[in-house]
């Protein structure tokens, strides 16, 4: 009873939120991927499907279930991954924390910092943009951590992958489906 309420009471989650949790061989999260990624390795015949969700995508011609956990063979891993620097990832490396004060803080306290200005030409980057919460921002401005003397210390760097997947999955958003895979 009490799981059929809160299976009413929860919201449907959205296409884009149903990430799949890829697992090695022997049953250790590796990371996550998309709903489309997840699809076409269970359509490929390629991959183990552990657990679907109860949703299901529909095209003209077909529906397709989507997987949530899937145990991958060894061939997967090895396939270079490139992570691309979001907020959300940027957040996970820098574990939620300003990185010129220290400061702790949830998403919405946070802000994303161009180490160089956008305005000056600085790109989107893993060594370009850091966690800073919203007075360091302010008080940085347009000047780069020289100019404004709020050094940066390490200086941001590209995560390791597996570390800034494990640490997504633990803080927070991991859905139902994957809770009996994720024991770290
Ligand atoms: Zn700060």
């Amino acid at each position: 009873m009490g799981e059929v309420v809160s299976a009413l009471i929860e919201p449907t989650p959205t296409l884009e939120s149903c990430r799949a949790l890829l697992l090695d061989k022997a049953f250790q999260p590796l990371r996550a991927i998309g709903w489309r990624r997840a699809v076409c390795l269970d359509l490929s015949e390629r991959v183990e499907v552990l657990e679907y969700y109860a949703r299901v995508v529909h095209t003209p011609g077909a529906s397709f279930p989507i997987p949530a956990v899937i145990r991958a063979p060894g061939w997967l891993h090895r396939m270079p991954r490139v992570i691309p620097p979001t907020r959300r990832n940027v957040l996970l490396r820098d574990g939620f924390r300003c990185c010129y004060c220290g400061r702790e803080g949830s998403s919405a306290q946070l802000t994303i910092d161009h180490v160089m200005p956008r305005s000056r030409g600085g790109r989107t980057s893993w060594e370009n943009v850091v966690t800073a919460c919203a007075p360091c921002n302010r008080r940085k401005g347009d000047r780069t951590p020289e100019e404004a003397e709020m050094p940066l210390e390490p200086p941001p760097s590209v995560p390791n992958a597996l570390q800034l997947g494990r640490r997504g999955m633990v803080m927070g958003d991991a859905p139902a489906e994957w809770r009996p895979y994720l024991r770290f």
